[in-house]
């Protein structure tokens, strides 16, 4: 498998080049140059498959010929035993006829853990194999994070370090950070906003002597193979849900693009998806961008679902090079006009055809406690705000005469990771699942640093040392 970039200008690269550099040198995101398919008699075999068997059959060839099958196999079988539930991915039915796919079941009970856990892996035997390490710097505001932390830690040839704005993350955040003794995990609490982690960030890697000197890297939702590690279980969904008789439609609560992108990778791939309705709360751009057909920037709001709190979804960026026949200058240009004027308007025929494959819509605040409510109230059962945004827009918008398909609804994250929200609509605290439940005894590990650049610089070479 070759990879190129959305941007038309960057080197095509293997999957293990890929899979260290994150984006490409053109500034675009790296993307297959086809789709393998997955047949009828493939998805019928699915079914009497683990979730690890059926992760490393539809990975193969994403990672040819970086990784052969028997190099692939250990490692999803090791990734996934990470999760506390034996489907690893389970589905569960609400009283309202949807699905609730469980994203939340691996260790810092996110669904980022289900690229992360693997992703950290992936890297580990590419560095071997190449004798090589790597430097991986990030900045986060929630759960990317700790899910970062839980998949690098006390892995082979990999320094972590990071940044988190001191005093704004929740306690539960930060301790699932923190609280990580591992001699290749450095915790940096920064004297300043998320905004302010971010830009040193993006700083170091602009520094290009240093950036290559330390061999950094990037864990972020643009790296390829995380994107393919969520096609899994949108095929072992549909499958369980009766794919390939069956056609199944996702609702998926969206940030920056990077789940629901993965379920239109499954469908290119040939798994039977009907509809993927993309999900937002009230930082609405990609439901705007579908009603209007113009993509504005504008300030975001903060919610209670803020994994999803962003301006720009990133890998956008990979729906609209297929929808605009994979033509990379093309979108080059209408990118660098997006930065400029914040603002970019839709061709026709790509409008069209996000139109034809997608539906689009938004929760407000509101909307959201009262979702979580409801279901507490007649399915007895506690949902996340992320989740809740989700379902929200599958219930309110579900076609006239309703939803000729399963519908499959992403859980992203386990209620007691949001308590405070569901606490505020249903008057229940969740109760702390085992990961969280003996955070708070044990010790922390983090260092506060000034918001400054030279300071990081030499706190990354010494970490590095
Ligand atoms: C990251 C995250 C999302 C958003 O996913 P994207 O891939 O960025 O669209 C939704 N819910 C939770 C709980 C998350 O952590």
């Amino acid at each position: 498998m070759h990879y190129l970039s959305t941007r038309g200008d960057a080197p095509v690269l293997d999957f293990g080049d890929v899979l260290l550099e994150g984006l490409a040198a053109d500034g675009g995101l790296y993307v297959p140059r086809e789709f393998p398919a997955l047949s009828v008699s493939d998805l019928r075999d699915f079914a009497g498959l683990e979730y690890h068997e059926v992760a490393t059959r539809v990975l193969a060839p994403f990672v040819a010929p970086s990784l052969s099958v028997d190099d692939l196999a250990p490692l999803t079988q090791d990734a996934y035993s990470t999760f506390t539930h034996s489907d690893v991915v389970p589905l569960s039915a609400l009283t309202g006829g949807e699905h609730l796919v469980e994203l939340f079941w691996g260790p810092t009970l996110s669904f980022k853990d289900v690229a992360l856990q693997l992703l950290g892996r992936l890297f580990e035997h590419e560095l071997a194999r190449r004798g090589s390490f790597m430097t991986v710097v990030g900045a986060t505001s929630g759960d990317t994070g700790s899910a970062a932390i839980e998949a690098c830690r006390d892995r082979a040839g990999i320094e972590l370090v990071m940044l988190h704005p001191a005093g704004r993350v929740t306690e539960i955040q930060r301790r699932q950070m923190t609280t990580v003794d591992s001699p290749n995990i450095h915790n940096v609490a920064v004297d300043g906003t998320f905004d302010d982690c971010q830009d040193l960030v993006k700083a170091l890697f602009a520094d290009r002597p240093f950036r290559e000197r330390m061999r950094l890297g990037a864990v972020n939702s643009i790296n390829w193979a995380r994107v393919a590690a969520q096609t899994v279980y949108y095929v072992t969904t549909a499958v369980r849900l009766g794919a390939p008789e069956q056609a199944v439609s996702f609702c998926v609560p969206t940030g920056n693009f990077g789940n629901v992108l993965a379920g239109d990778v499954a469908r290119r791939m040939g798994v039977p998806i009907d509809r993927l309705v993309v999900a937002t709360n009230h930082n609405d751009i990609l439901a705007r961008t579908y009603r209007t057909g113009e993509m504005a920037m504008s300030e975001v709001r903060p919610s209670t679902s803020p994994a999803m709190d962003i301006q720009v979804s990133s890998n956008f960026e990979r729906l609209l090079f297929e929808l605009g026949d994979r033509r990379g200058a093309a979108l080059a240009a209408d990118m660098a006009r997006f930065r400029a004027e914040n603002s970019l308007a839709l061709a026709p025929e790509a409008l069209a055809g996000l139109r034809a494959g997608f539906d689009a819509g938004s929760a407000s605040e509101d909307e959201v406690s009262a979702t979580i409510a409801a279901v507490n109230e007649i399915d007895e059962r506690l949902i996340d705000p992320h989740t809740a945004v989700a379902l929200t827009v599958a219930r309110r918008d579900a076609p006239a005469g309703g939803w000729t398909t399963p519908v499959a609804v992403m859980s992203t994250a386990h209620p007691a990771k949001f308590g405070e929200a569901v606490l505020e609509a249903t008057g229940r605290q969740p109760e702390l699942a085992p990961p969280l439940a003996s955070l708070a005894n044990r010790d922390e590990h983090v260092t506060a640093l000034p918001n400054d650049l030279a300071t990081l610089r030499d706190f990354v070479r010494s970490a590095v040392q």
